[in-house]
């Protein structure tokens, strides 16, 4: 809060005396882009907000949770009634929405931004929303044969999921995994790296969605992978502490093994430690692998894995999980022991 009332001073002080200071004013941030906006202020674009508008961005936001918009306002930030609004103030607008209808409505819905392009200020459009790489390919067409004029600056949409969870966006250490032109990626990188620590263009529109669907569908088969190899373990008489250390100096070693151990008892300061709270929920890993499923279908990839772990994390949803760490597959579908 301290933050955001001094921010608001300072720009009362600079409208009053001309005055600024380096970390807080807007002139820090580049001159092409001032004004942002931000739409979706959910556990991951909320703590995105607050860093954009630490790093001295002109902040806009919108949320249909009106408690939200009503926690934003008194925190300083300009808050507007619709995506459309927000386009209208912004240069660069966000999106961090749960899924690829929110993004579409907020686009192309009878308030959405592309309805009525031919008014705005916005020439960049950002997505981190976690979607399917077809609805951004189709998106960053749509930017494309807009009216959008986007005064001297060509008008472009990127795809840039993110990974890293609520304690990277709260902490501005996300990893940005980015579709779309290199003159758009190279305008948004300052943007980016007021939220992140690691920004990759992967390539053409839709290339980012790509990345992170195929990320979270190796790390969903990675986790379930060592989980059966610890329960079989288990069950033939081999303790998780010992397993893990064998895997982690050998070929088994992965980040589900090293760093985000499923087994209570193995690992401090990872959700297994504190009864699977916490963490990345079963439910997103469960969309994710949708997304996954769907886009393999599409493009006739052969995906059993993909299959298979889709039906697991759906089958713990459908159970009662979904809000736990998806880690919790060791648990309660492997049926693993704590390690004591
Ligand atoms: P969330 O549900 O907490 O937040 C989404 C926000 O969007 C909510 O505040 C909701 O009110 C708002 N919203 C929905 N429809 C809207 C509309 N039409 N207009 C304006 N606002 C609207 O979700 P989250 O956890 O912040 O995740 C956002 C995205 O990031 C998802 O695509 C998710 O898969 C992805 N993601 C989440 C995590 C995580 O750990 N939570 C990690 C990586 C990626």
């Amino acid at each position: 809060m301290a933050v955001y009332r001094l921010r608001l001073l300072l720009s009362l002080n600079r409208g009053i005396h001309g005055l600024c200071t380096r970390k807080f004013c807007s002139s820090t941030a580049p001159s092409q882009i001032k004004r942002v906006g931000f739409i979706g202020l959910g556990n991951m674009g909320s703590r995105m907000a607050d860093n954009l508008f630490k790093a001295g961005y002109n902040v806009v936001v919108h949320d249909i949770n009106h408690d939200v918009m009503r926690a934003f306002s008194e925190k300083g930030f300009l808050v507007k009634n619709s995506p459309l609004e927000v386009a209208e103030e912004s240069d660069a607008v966000i999106t961090m929405l749960p899924s690829s209808a929110h993004v579409m409505d907020v686009y192309t819905g009878p308030k959405g931004i592309l309805n009525h392009a031919d008014q705005l200020r916005s020439w960049l459009f950002i997505d981190s929303s976690t979607i399917d790489p077809q609805t951004s390919r189709k998106l960053s067409a749509a930017v494309a044969t807009s009216s959008l004029k986007g005064g001297s600056s060509t008008p472009a949409m990127l795809d840039a999921p993110v990974s890293g969870g609520i304690v990277s966006a709260e902490n501005g250490t996300l990893t940005f995994m980015v579709g779309g032109s290199e003159e758009a990626y190279m305008s948004a990188r300052p943007l980016f790296l007021s939220m992140g620590k690691n920004i990759i263009h992967c390539g053409g529109p839709g290339n980012g969605s790509a990345a992170k669907i195929c990320n979270n569908l190796a790390m969903a088969v990675s986790m379930l992978g060592v989980s059966e190899a610890y329960s079989l373990g288990q069950s033939l008489g081999i303790g998780a502490t010992t397993l893990t250390e064998i895997f982690n100096s050998s070929s088994a070693r992965c980040w589900s093994s090293d760093t985000y151990n499923p087994v209570p008892g193995v690992m401090n300061g990872v959700p297994a430690s504190r009864n699977y709270d916490g963490g990345f929920a079963t439910k997103l890993m469960a969309k994710d692998l949708n997304l996954a499923a769907t886009s393999a279908k599409e493009v006739g990839a052969t995906s059993p894995m993909t299959s298979s772990a889709l039906q697991i994390f759906t089958e713990l949803c459908d159970g009662g999980y979904g809000t736990k760490d998806f880690s919790c597959v060791f648990r309660h579908y492997f049926h693993g022991k704590d390690e004591v």
